[in-house]
């Protein structure tokens, strides 16, 4: 991911590496390339509009265009201004003071949900926490029994709809969401469980019914996170989902799923920006040990590098 970005924004900067001092027109000329070169990574334009107008202003105040090295300046600005977009500091998961930690995933069908509660799952049990997962979408044909499976790779059981029924059949799988989700989190509290993992259902677009059913849970259970899990690759498209979901359901992080795809970026760099929710994990492949805290100073100088 990024690759096209990097290389557009590294080639601007070594352009300016010749130059001495830098004109306003020079500035100018940068800015209009670095915004070009977002626009093609998919970041959403009023993003675009900002970051831009943000990096212009810095780098005509007098930190970059007295400098010793004003092309290092520069790219310190932008650099800045990326961490900014991308959320600015780290941020790691809240764990409840008493009681099983809730965390509820919510997003598209195919977003990576049930991949990413199998690693969040095995990550947490790797760091010495007992975390249980819930199967509460009950939409998706075969949802469960996929969860059953991710469970078992991860090491760590699973709270479906039907107790003592783990990985059913999908034909027996029927019930109440909002229920097994509330289920989950009793039974978490008294198997002495400290994490409850909540999958919840999504569809191929944004769909009332099943946003009302995934507010519904919120509300039922009262996250402590709730994880907005989105498909990198889904490009100009992401703003929109992320703000459906926000105005839905609320959330309280993102997850950046398939970034080892070869996707622009954009979503990565408007999502946060744009819902003001921070990004908090990156999902890079299948396997459930693909999985990584996002820093969004590593990412912004990933991006630089
Ligand atoms: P859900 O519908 O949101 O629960 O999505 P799934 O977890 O079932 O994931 C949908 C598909 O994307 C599956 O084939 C996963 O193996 C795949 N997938 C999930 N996360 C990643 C990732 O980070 N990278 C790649 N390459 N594939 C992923």
């Amino acid at each position: 991911m990024f690759t096209s970005l990097s290389d557009r924004l590294t080639s601007t900067f070594k352009n300016l590496r010749s130059k001495g001092r830098l004109s306003e027109a020079d500035i100018d000329a940068t800015i209009r390339e670095i915004r070009r070169a977002l626009l093609d990574a998919d970041v959403a334009v009023p993003v675009v509009r900002d970051f831009t107008a943000s990096v212009r202003e810095r780098c005509l105040s007098a930190e970059v265009s007295g400098a010793l090295n004003p092309a290092q300046q520069v790219v310190k600005v932008v650099n800045d201004e990326l961490v900014s977009i991308l959320g600015g500091e780290t941020r790691t998961l809240r764990f409840a003071k008493q009681g099983p930690t809730v965390i509820m995933l919510a997003g598209l069908q195919g977003a990576g949900k049930t991949t990413l509660a199998g690693k969040l799952a095995l990550d947490l049990r790797t760091k010495g926490h007992t975390p249980l997962l819930v199967a509460a979408d009950l939409q998706r044909p075969n949802a469960v029994t996929q969860l059953g499976v991710v469970a078992e790779r991860a090491g760590v059981p699973v709270f479906a709809p039907h107790p003592g029924n783990q990985g059913a059949e999908t034909d027996d799988v029927v019930g109440d969401p909002v229920a097994v989700a509330r289920e989950g989190v009793a039974a978490a509290a008294t198997r002495e469980h400290d994490v409850v993992i909540i999958d919840t259902a999504g569809r191929l677009g944004i769909d009332a019914l099943l946003m009302q059913q995934a507010a519904d849970i919120r509300a039922a259970v009262d996250p402590d996170e709730v994880l907005f899990v989105i498909d990198a690759m889904i490009g100009q498209d992401a703003v929109n989902t992320a703000q459906a979901f926000l105005d839905g359901v609320d959330f309280t992080g993102v997850v950046l799923s398939k970034l080892d795809g070869d996707a622009r970026g954009g979503a990565a760099l408007s999502v946060a920006r744009v819902t003001g929710r921070p990004i908090m994990f990156a999902s890079t492949g299948e396997k459930l040990t693909d999985f990584e805290v996002f820093h969004p100073d590593r990412m912004a100088s990933r991006i630089l590098d």
